[in-house]
């Protein structure tokens, strides 16, 4: 009988209940149990893949090619298993497939409701994950916050799958916030009481509540949660902030929630967790490494969010080469205005992230330019790397009118181009070419010898690629295709020979890189990173050396 743990968020908004969600999936993981985590969000788009990322931070890619909320990049990082389309859903999704259901007359002339047509539907998409990933244990979470007036279908599908799958296969978690009160130094657990109430008030009855806070809670406190909420004093899980993200699943072991959890679904571990690997990725994030500066040059940079897998996998990376890497948010459409270039200058590497629309894009080639000409170790991904060719191609052919046709229509050199396929398109949502496709690599290349291996999967999300009216040309001016499609038709990486480290991939390298696994395009770029800033720091101090002897 698969298990449900139910992850439901309290008093406000953005506490980290994905984190949590993901970190619990793995102490449980770590116990011998296939785990899975599914998102249920309760806006109205069918997925975030047409939202702009201001609105809702990265859009996440998965392997079959699902647009889906940034906190699945969370579960997969945590849990380190690859998750399919089923474990996104929106409303817009189960509203779409009541509703075509309802024109081809499958309800036989009833009256559609939110209770039961909805709430069924939505069970039914919960009971696709167990049957689609083979997870023992499905933890579900639900976004926003109980009280908000969207999210309540959800929250009634799963007060009635606990009567549907039986109690003893049902575990609720309420994650909540406890304010911190300056004048008194207190923390306050009023507001976790009230969204406990909310709950009840719709038929939910929590058996854990994870107490988030920016202080360390008091043995008091928690008794005084346990009493007020019910549950008892070891379901009452406190989660200080953390400054290292992935320490997360170690509180909460140290809590003894992957047990409670067991417990009170009656199972046994299979195995004794090891935390060794994620201890060391901890105890090395808090020991201090050579700083160096990596410039993320994008138009959404207000957000950080919008960047999620990319800060991720900078990270990872940085812990692997042993620097520490402080990302210089640079907006594109600034440096366009010739603001933000001093910046740019510290830096010791530049990342073009992905992106769409012309906002900005030319600073982004000029940020690309920058790192052409002065041998700064560039990382492109998507547009990254299509900017990447436009630069090049403007440098090679003698025209800057040279261009994608995403950003003009008529450029007389289109060296990115949208893919035959995607001509006609009129429908902007889950068109683009998405998810895993193969890649091919060119050995002795920067690419093929980060990764060592012949071929390897990559998740894709873009409509435009490499024109290749402009293979040969560019080749011959000391662009080499390093990545190919399996047939050859496509371009997937593009890099500089003539260049310590400039790839630009076609694809979204950030999407699988794990914390203990980094990715072998960021590693290899963190490398060449930390060698130029390892260059730049004995250079300085030789300056200094006989400056001084000189006075
Ligand atoms: N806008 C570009 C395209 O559609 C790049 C997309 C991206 O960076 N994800 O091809």
């Amino acid at each position: 009988m698969t298990k449900y743990i139910f992850l439901t968020g309290g008093v406000v908004s953005s506490v980290g209940k994905g984190v949590t969600a993901a970190a619990l999936g793995k102490l449980l993981k770590s116990r011998g149990f296939a785990v899975s985590i599914q998102k249920l969000d309760p806006y109205i788009n069918v997925d975030p893949g047409t939202m702009s990322p201001y609105q809702h931070g990265e859009v996440y890619v998965l392997d079959d090619g699902a647009e889906t909320d940034l906190d699945l990049g969370h579960y997969e990082r945590f849990i380190d298993t690859n998750l399919s389309r089923v474990c996104n859903v929106t409303t817009g999704q189960i509203y779409s497939e009541v509703i075509s259901q309802e024109r081809r007359g499958d309800f036989l002339g009833g009256t559609i409701q939110v209770i039961p047509h909805i709430t069924n539907e939505i069970k039914q998409r919960i009971g696709l994950v167990p049957r689609d990933t083979g997870a023992e244990v499905v933890l579900v979470e639900v976004g926003g916050t109980v009280g908000d007036i969207e999210s309540l279908p959800f929250l009634e599908a799963l007060r009635q799958m606990r009567s549907d799958v039986g109690k003893e296969n049902t575990f609720f978690i309420h994650v909540t916030w406890l304010p911190h009160i300056g004048a008194t130094g207190e923390l306050k657990t009023k507001p976790t009481q009230h969204s406990v109430r909310e709950l009840r008030s719709i038929g939910i009855s929590p058996d854990a509540i994870i107490a988030r806070s920016d202080y360390p809670m008091g043995e008091d406190l928690r008794e005084k949660i346990a009493l007020f909420c019910d549950v008892e004093p070891k379901a009452v899980i406190p989660l200080t902030t953390t400054d290292v993200l992935y320490e997360v699943p170690l509180l909460l072991e140290r809590e003894g929630l992957g047990q409670y959890v067991l417990s009170r679904f009656g199972l046994q571990e299979r195995r004794k967790p090891v935390w060794d690997e994620w201890e060391q990725l901890v105890a090395k994030d808090r020991t201090r490494r050579p700083s160096v500066k990596i410039a993320l040059v994008g138009k959404y940079i207000e957000l950080k969010d919008a960047y999620m897998s990319v800060r991720e996998a900078v990270r990872h990376a940085s812990l692997a080469v042993g620097v520490d890497a402080e990302i210089l948010w640079l907006h594109s459409a600034e440096l366009e205005k010739g603001k933000g270039w001093q910046e740019l200058e510290t830096a010791d590497g530049v990342i073009v992230p992905g992106g769409f629309g012309s906002r900005g894009i030319e600073g982004k080639i000029a940020a690309a330019r920058f790192a052409r000409r002065n041998k700064v170790p560039y990382l492109g991904l998507c547009l990254g790397m299509q900017v990447m060719v436009i630069e090049f191609g403007r440098d090679i052919l003698g025209s800057e009118d040279t261009n994608s046709t995403e950003f003009d229509r008529n450029t007389p050199h289109p060296v990115i181009d949208l893919m035959p396929e995607q001509r006609g398109i009129g429908n902007m949502g889950g068109t683009m070419r998405l998810g895993v496709y193969p890649c091919v690599l060119v050995p002795g290349s920067h690419a093929g010898e980060a990764y060592g291996v012949p071929q390897v999967n990559e998740r894709h999300r873009h409509r435009f690629e490499f024109n290749n009216n402009y293979r040969e040309v560019m080749a011959e001016h000391g662009m080499a295709f390093s990545g190919l499609s399996p047939d050859e038709r496509l371009v997937e990486i593009a890099e500089i020979t003539d260049h310590p480290f400039m790839v630009g991939s076609q694809f979204h390298p950030e999407f699988l890189s794990r914390p203990n696994r980094p990715h072998p395009l960021f590693k290899a770029f963190l490398q060449a990173v930390a060698e130029r800033a390892a260059r730049r720091n004995t250079a300085e101090a030789e300056e200094e050396l006989s400056d001084r002897a000189a006075a």
